[in-house]
Protein backbone atom coordinates (compact mmCIF):
# COMPACT_ATOMS: atom_id res chain seq x y z
CA UNK A 1 0.00 0.00 0.00
CA UNK A 2 1.38 3.29 -0.93
CA UNK A 3 0.83 6.98 0.21
CA UNK A 4 -1.39 7.69 -2.48
CA UNK A 5 -3.36 4.36 -1.66
CA UNK A 6 -3.65 5.90 2.38
CA UNK A 7 -4.85 8.73 1.21
CA UNK A 8 -7.79 7.96 -0.80
CA UNK A 9 -9.01 5.25 1.74
CA UNK A 10 -9.17 8.15 3.72
CA UNK A 11 -11.30 10.30 1.20
CA UNK A 12 -13.41 7.18 0.63
CA UNK A 13 -13.99 6.36 4.22
CA UNK A 14 -15.27 10.20 4.82
CA UNK A 15 -17.53 9.91 1.55
CA UNK A 16 -19.02 6.40 3.46
CA UNK A 17 -17.56 3.89 1.53
CA UNK A 18 -17.56 0.51 2.69
CA UNK A 19 -14.30 -1.36 2.95
CA UNK A 20 -15.25 -3.73 -0.15
CA UNK A 21 -16.13 -1.02 -2.13
CA UNK A 22 -12.87 0.63 -1.46
CA UNK A 23 -10.65 -2.87 -1.59
CA UNK A 24 -12.19 -2.87 -5.24
CA UNK A 25 -11.80 0.55 -6.15
CA UNK A 26 -7.57 0.54 -5.20
CA UNK A 27 -7.12 -3.55 -6.09
CA UNK A 28 -6.24 -4.39 -2.43
CA UNK A 29 -7.99 -7.26 -0.24
CA UNK A 30 -10.61 -6.12 1.90
CA UNK A 31 -8.80 -7.69 5.06
CA UNK A 32 -6.10 -5.12 3.76
CA UNK A 33 -8.40 -2.40 3.85
CA UNK A 34 -9.96 -3.23 7.34
CA UNK A 35 -7.08 -3.60 9.55
CA UNK A 36 -5.44 -0.41 8.06
CA UNK A 37 -8.98 1.50 8.38
CA UNK A 38 -9.19 -0.39 12.20
CA UNK A 39 -5.44 0.86 12.74
CA UNK A 40 -5.98 4.46 11.94
CA UNK A 41 -9.04 5.59 13.49
CA UNK A 42 -11.25 4.93 10.19
CA UNK A 43 -12.77 1.74 11.20
CA UNK A 44 -16.96 1.00 12.27
CA UNK A 45 -19.52 3.41 10.94
CA UNK A 46 -18.34 6.38 9.39
CA UNK A 47 -19.53 9.46 11.83
CA UNK A 48 -20.52 11.75 8.98
CA UNK A 49 -21.22 10.06 5.56
CA UNK A 50 -21.97 12.41 3.08
CA UNK A 51 -25.47 12.84 2.21
CA UNK A 52 -26.58 10.72 -1.45
CA UNK A 53 -29.18 13.16 -2.60
CA UNK A 54 -29.08 17.00 -2.44
CA UNK A 55 -29.16 19.25 0.84
CA UNK A 56 -29.04 18.89 4.20
CA UNK A 57 -31.46 21.18 6.47
CA UNK A 58 -31.88 21.52 10.10
CA UNK A 59 -34.68 20.47 11.89
CA UNK A 60 -36.40 23.70 12.78
CA UNK A 61 -37.13 22.52 15.95
CA UNK A 62 -34.09 20.62 17.35
CA UNK A 63 -31.75 21.39 14.76
CA UNK A 64 -30.90 18.46 14.12
CA UNK A 65 -29.72 17.75 10.47
CA UNK A 66 -32.53 16.76 7.78
CA UNK A 67 -31.62 15.06 4.75
CA UNK A 68 -33.47 16.43 1.35
CA UNK A 69 -34.69 13.29 -0.42
CA UNK A 70 -34.85 15.28 -3.34
CA UNK A 71 -37.32 15.79 -5.70
CA UNK A 72 -39.91 16.45 -2.97
CA UNK A 73 -40.94 18.94 -0.88
CA UNK A 74 -38.63 20.28 1.26
CA UNK A 75 -38.57 18.12 4.90
CA UNK A 76 -38.41 21.23 7.41
CA UNK A 77 -39.13 18.57 10.51
CA UNK A 78 -36.38 15.58 11.48
CA UNK A 79 -39.47 13.76 12.82
CA UNK A 80 -43.16 14.44 13.03
CA UNK A 81 -42.43 15.03 16.91
CA UNK A 82 -40.81 17.73 16.12
CA UNK A 83 -42.96 19.01 13.32
CA UNK A 84 -45.88 18.88 15.98
CA UNK A 85 -44.21 20.51 18.64
CA UNK A 86 -42.86 23.28 16.28
CA UNK A 87 -46.55 23.62 15.40
CA UNK A 88 -48.21 23.79 18.81
CA UNK A 89 -45.38 26.52 19.40
CA UNK A 90 -45.79 28.88 16.61
CA UNK A 91 -49.83 28.62 16.35
CA UNK A 92 -50.12 32.13 16.99
CA UNK A 93 -47.36 32.82 13.77
CA UNK A 94 -49.30 30.33 11.66
CA UNK A 95 -53.07 31.21 12.06
CA UNK A 96 -52.35 35.21 12.27
CA UNK A 97 -54.82 36.96 9.40
CA UNK A 98 -53.52 39.93 7.66
CA UNK A 99 -54.61 42.92 9.29
CA UNK A 100 -56.31 45.01 6.48
CA UNK A 101 -56.45 48.76 6.38
CA UNK A 102 -59.33 50.82 4.77
CA UNK A 103 -60.85 54.23 4.61
CA UNK A 104 -63.62 54.63 5.43
CA UNK A 105 -65.91 56.05 2.39
CA UNK A 106 -68.51 57.70 5.07
CA UNK A 107 -66.11 59.42 7.64
CA UNK A 108 -62.89 58.97 5.92
CA UNK A 109 -61.67 57.60 9.02
CA UNK A 110 -58.43 54.97 8.50
CA UNK A 111 -58.94 51.53 9.89
CA UNK A 112 -58.18 48.48 10.44
CA UNK A 113 -59.84 45.04 9.51
CA UNK A 114 -59.04 42.22 11.46
CA UNK A 115 -58.61 38.91 8.67
CA UNK A 116 -61.61 40.55 6.71
CA UNK A 117 -60.52 42.05 3.19
CA UNK A 118 -64.21 42.69 2.56
CA UNK A 119 -64.69 45.14 5.00
CA UNK A 120 -65.66 48.74 3.65
CA UNK A 121 -67.42 50.94 6.50
CA UNK A 122 -65.45 51.79 10.13
CA UNK A 123 -68.49 51.13 12.42
CA UNK A 124 -72.06 49.95 11.16
CA UNK A 125 -73.59 53.19 11.91
CA UNK A 126 -71.14 54.84 9.04
CA UNK A 127 -72.63 52.14 6.43
CA UNK A 128 -76.04 53.10 7.03
CA UNK A 129 -75.59 56.50 6.88
CA UNK A 130 -73.90 56.26 4.32
CA UNK A 131 -76.17 53.82 2.49
CA UNK A 132 -79.51 55.41 3.35
CA UNK A 133 -78.27 59.25 3.95
CA UNK A 134 -78.42 60.15 7.32
CA UNK A 135 -81.86 60.13 7.96
CA UNK A 136 -83.46 62.42 9.93
ZN1 LIG B 1 -36.06 17.59 15.12
ZN1 LIG C 1 -66.78 55.54 9.29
Amino acid sequence: MNDTQRQQIKEFRGKGYGYGRIAQILSLSENTIKTYCRRHGLGGVVANPAPINGEVHHCLWCGKEVVQPGGRKEKKFCSDKCRNKWWNSNLDKVNRKANYEFICPHCKKLFSAYGNKNRKYCSHACYIEDRFGGAE
